[in-house]
């Protein structure tokens, strides 16, 4: 039994439960409105308990069937799903968990000659659509008055059967339960002939309803004599006639805005409307990540703040597992780092409750807590499931900044992107950080920030970044945001300059972001590589600082000599595959190889999204490839028979050929030499265990 809000539905289903009840009929009746009043005029005016209050209440294990049926004195068995106070929380999530519970605890419909849904049927969204589904119901009763409103709704519930079953007739027919207008039965004839489902049931406006309803009665059960209580027999026959199969039943044909428009206007509304248009589209996924993990990423390397994701608890889980995956690889390249702020991650660890209730107390609740720790810096990063539900973070700022005036809250609203957006949460997260970025006029010369778009996982390796920068004469500022304070994030506008650490943070965007805050930005990124390294710390050079950069090149020379000289004896002559990634020249790689002495049989780049490998130049010689399948590596492999393969490739390990995933993203002239003592590891490692090894810094 669908319909508007308050034309009548509750009414029409408990008269009609009270009817076949007392005609024998073992029938059961599903409130689905959070009003929980289906029941109310069968169960003499009491309202039973919700089984979403029973969940809330019991844990799963406790709950029994019994607990959440009552049988009516005319016979019926009733249940109401209930719901969350309006406003907050999702009431279409509760009917769904509603149904699965009583699907959990066995319900068994089968019992049962009836079972009436009486649902809020605005069909606002896919929740108050469950009962529309054909493993829950077969025939569907429109109720209808002959106000617009109610029409307008009862076409939309049409247009929902229609998504759910376009070609098997559904439709039980029209209800009209009147309001007592003018003309309230030439629109609904109008209506019904224009969708071509007939009225099977007119009701009156009567006083005997008010009079039951004081009384927490059907019509039916106190004045069986009365006008209405004789028109629900239609109904009935109607009801009987589908258990027996032989009442028609009608496909939706729902009207087109256009059509209702007329509808009003009293002009005629075309019959031959032709088939109507699924109005659900999946958008197709545009291959982007989670906007809120992306968000959480960038935030979870700032030592000071606490980055709380309001959301599923699931996608806690998540993102803190990614979090501590890339932590582990911070830690390799930088042995002495600082590990105290590992738990700086919180999840506010919605259930399926609170997509019901709303999560607006657990995020008001975990905002005390951290306040009276004494944090004073929290990012809010909100999932999906607020967004929905319409949580109102806002007010939990409010809230807490009332109690806590000097707390600074970073309002990070990555929800309602389903299809994600890894870069937007980036750059949402970045916004709210940089915001606190104070404004310095006046620049310290020589200090540099670096700046690394990924928070954690950057595999910068700090002590690298310092001597390079010392031979320069400059002094290391901050790495942003990536194991820094939020007192350096303050600081950061003091520095003369900003040295990207991948080619990501030059995108135009993030440059500008930066440049927003007075911040500028060099075209150059940290090098990689020996030759890199060089053309980079001369890039920089100037009449002061000229002999310490020649200087220092010429010992980080020497040391690099010294390893081509040790690890040439055993990578000479050795043939080498390459498989590099989007965004990761491998010239440095060719270039070091080369100098001990091995050779490059190819340099490819694997996967949907390509690049040039090698696009310095220097290496025409090496036969290369940008867009490589599996089954072209492969192929390739076969063929060529290299010694060792650098680089990722599935099956490699059964081709019985060494191979190790290349380095991990590094720094300065010592990735030259890092990769050369991981190559020779590698070659003298025992063929099957090569792989092993691999994992170079
Ligand atoms: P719904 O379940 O669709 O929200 P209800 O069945 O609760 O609506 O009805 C809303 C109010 O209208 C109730 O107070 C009910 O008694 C009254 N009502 C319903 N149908 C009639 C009618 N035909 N005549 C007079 N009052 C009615
Ligand atoms: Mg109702």
């Amino acid at each position: 039994m669908y319909g508007k809000g308050g034309i009548g539905k509750s009414t029409t289903s408990s008269n009609l439960t009270c009817r076949l009840a007392s005609k024998g009929y073992h029938i059961l009746q599903i409130g689905c409105d959070p009003k929980h009043d289906s029941t109310r005029n069968l169960l003499a005016g009491s309202t039973q308990p919700t089984v979403l209050n029973v969940m809330k209440e019991k844990p799963p294990s406790e709950i029994d069937l019994d607990d959440l049926i009552m049988t009516a004195p005319c016979g019926a068995d009733c249940i109401e799903s209930g719901g969350p106070e309006p406003g907050i929380g999702c009431a279409g999530r509760g009917i769904i968990t509603a149904m699965n519970e009583l699907k959990r605890l066995g319900l068994n419909k089968s019992d049962y000659d009836v079972v009436l849904y009486d649902v809020l049927g605005d069909v606002v969204c896919g929740g108050f659509a469950v009962p529309l589904r054909k493993d829950y119901s077969n025939v569907v009763y429109l109720v209808t008055s002959g106000e617009f409103m109610a029409v307008y709704a009862a076409n939309n519930i049409l247009r929902g059967i229609l998504n759910h079953s376009p070609d098997v007739p559904r439709v039980g027919g029209i209800i009209l339960n009147c309001r007592g207008m003018e003309d309230e039965d030439d629109l609904v004839r109008r209506f019904s002939e224009a969708v071509g489902i007939p009225v099977v049931c007119r009701v009156p406006r009567d006083p005997h309803f008010a009079m039951s309803e004081k009384e927490g009665r059907t019509v039916i059960d106190m004045f069986p004599e009365s006008e209405p209580a004789i028109q629900y027999n239609a109904l009935m026959d109607n009801v009987i006639g589908q258990i027996e199969g032989d009442a028609p039943r009608y496909l939706s044909n729902p009207l087109t805005d256009e059509e209702l428009d007329l509808l009003l206007k009293g002009k005629p509304v075309r019959s031959d409307k032709g088939q109507c248009i699924r109005s659900i589209r999946i958008k197709p996924s545009d291959g982007e990540a989670c906007a809120a993990r992306s968000a959480a990423m960038s935030l979870s390397g700032i030592k000071d703040l606490a980055v709380v994701i309001h959301g599923p608890r699931a996608c806690g889980y998540n993102m803190c597992n990614i979090r501590d995956v890339h932590f582990l690889g911070d830690v390799k390249v930088n042995p002495d780092m600082d590990l105290t702020y590992t738990d700086n991650m919180l999840c506010t660890d919605m259930v399926d409750a609170d997509s019901i209730f709303g999560g607006a107390d657990k995020l008001n609740g975990m905002l005390e807590r951290l306040c009276s720790e004494g944090r004073r810096y929290i990012a809010i990063i909100t999932a999906c499931i607020p967004g929905i539900i319409g949580d109102d973070v806002s007010a939990c700022i409010r809230n807490i900044k009332s109690k806590y005036p000097d707390v600074t809250i970073l309002d990070v609203r990555t929800d309602g992107n389903l299809t994600g957006s890894a870069f937007n949460g980036t750059r949402m997260a970045r916004e709210a950080i940089m915001s606190l970025i104070d404004d310095y006029p006046e620049k310290e010369r020589g200090l540099v920030n670096v700046i690394s778009s990924s928070g954690m996982n950057s595999g910068l390796d700090r002590r690298r970044i310092i001597s390079l920068l010392d031979s320069l004469g400059y002094g290391l500022n901050s790495i942003l945001f990536n194991r820094c304070t939020i007192d350096e994030i303050r600081r950061a506008g003091r520095a003369e300059f900003n040295i990207p650490a991948s080619k990501r943070d030059l995108s135009p965007e993030y440059r500008q972001m930066y440049e927003d805050h007075g911040m500028v930005i060099s075209d150059r990124l940290l090098p990689c590589g020996f030759i890199e390294s060089v053309v980079w710390l001369r890039a920089f050079e100037n009449d002061s600082n000229k002999d310490s950069v020649e200087k220092y090149i010429e010992s980080c020379t020497a040391r690099y000599q010294d390893v081509v000289k040790r690890t040439s004896k055993t990578l000479d002559g050795k043939r080498i595959y390459l498989i590099g990634w989007i965004g990761r020249p491998m010239d440095w790689m060719v270039d070091a190889l080369k100098d001990s002495g091995a050779i490059v049989v190819k340099a490819a780049m694997s996967g949907p999204i390509t690049g040039d490998p090698l696009p310095s130049g220097r290496h025409d010689e090496v036969p290369k490839s940008s867009a490589s399948t599996t089954n072209d590596i492969l192929a390739d492999l076969e063929e060529l028979k290299p010694d060792l393969i650098l680089g990722t490739v599935r099956a490699a390990n059964r081709l019985n050929i060494r191979n190790g995933p290349l380095p991990k993203n590094t720094i300065s002239f010592e990735a030259s030499c890092d990769l050369l003592e991981y190559a020779a590891d590698l070659i003298r490692a025992p063929i099957e265990s090569s792989w092993k090894r691999g994992c170079c810094r």
